[in-house]
């Protein structure tokens, strides 16, 4: 049986965790990237960390809760990072569907900064945002980077995919929306996305729909399932790597005249 890991989860939100783990791990998937919502799911997600080390944690505020965090969060966040370096950042970013863009947006900047002084790995949800997206990315330049950026669901336009991936570090998680064909803008992107930098994900409480996601995107890039396996499995266990790695990608959005 190949080994998988879940990109991007949800396991604080299943009612009982430790049996949604056991149920994923029986279909092959041995890790899980666990992201959270907002503050009040924090305790949760590292409380799972500390029970079982297949979980890695990411902290954040969603953009859906960018206008109702509460006070002191911050440097709760901080203080979090501090103390636990294999912590990650996430999930965190802009969704036009929600009101506040221009909280999302501080909010979001709040913990890129964040993110950057701690150099961690940061889990993305963009939705309908991708200019201002890259806006913020480049206006960053003299405020540096996370050492990698996963864009979790990707949907993205296709033109944006190159730079994503070479200037910032970018990495492209796929949920099972994938194998729905009408999903036809999401599997148009996977056909651009280079093969080390795709990642899959459940983005949810049930971690063992990868192997399917997985086969999907196998037969998307035309590529035996169990090579395509291993390939994300790999891309996976290289992004969390990155993690408190300050790497050369860092800064290379600097001095980027585009
Ligand atoms: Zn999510």
């Amino acid at each position: 049986m190949h080994k998988y890991i879940d990109a991007h989860c949800h396991l604080q939100n299943a009612p009982i965790p430790t049996t949604a783990i056991d149920t994923a791990h029986r279909a092959g998937v041995m890790e899980f990237i666990c992201n959270s919502g907002a503050p009040d799911d924090w305790n949760a997600i590292l409380k799972l960390h500390d029970a079982h080390p297949s979980v890695h944690a990411c902290i954040g505020v969603h953009p859906w809760h960018a206008s109702d965090v509460g006070p002191d969060w911050q440097m709760r966040m901080e203080n979090i990072l501090a103390a636990a370096p294999d912590i990650m950042v996430g999930e965190v970013g802009l969704d036009k569907h929600y009101p506040s863009v221009t909280t999302q947006v501080a909010v979001f900047n709040t913990q890129l900064d964040i993110a950057c002084e701690f150099a961690r790995v940061t889990h993305i949800h963009c939705v309908g945002a991708w200019d201002t997206l890259v806006h913020i990315f480049k206006t960053r330049t003299m405020r540096r980077m996370p050492p990698a950026i996963v864009l979790h669901a990707f949907s993205g336009p296709i033109n944006i995919i190159e730079k994503l991936a070479n200037e910032y570090n970018g990495y492209f998680s796929f949920s099972p929306m994938i194998m729905d064909v009408r999903h036809r803008r999401m599997r148009h992107a996977l056909c651009h996305i280079p093969m080390d930098r795709i990642l899959a994900e459940s983005d949810s409480d049930n971690s063992s729909v990868i192997p399917d996601t997985v086969n999907t995107i196998a037969e998307i890039k035309s590529v035996a399932s169990d090579k395509m396996a291993d390939i994300i499995y790999h891309n996976t266990t290289v992004v969390m790597k990155q993690n408190g790695q300050i790497t050369p990608n860092t800064n290379a959005g600097w001095g980027c005249g585009d």
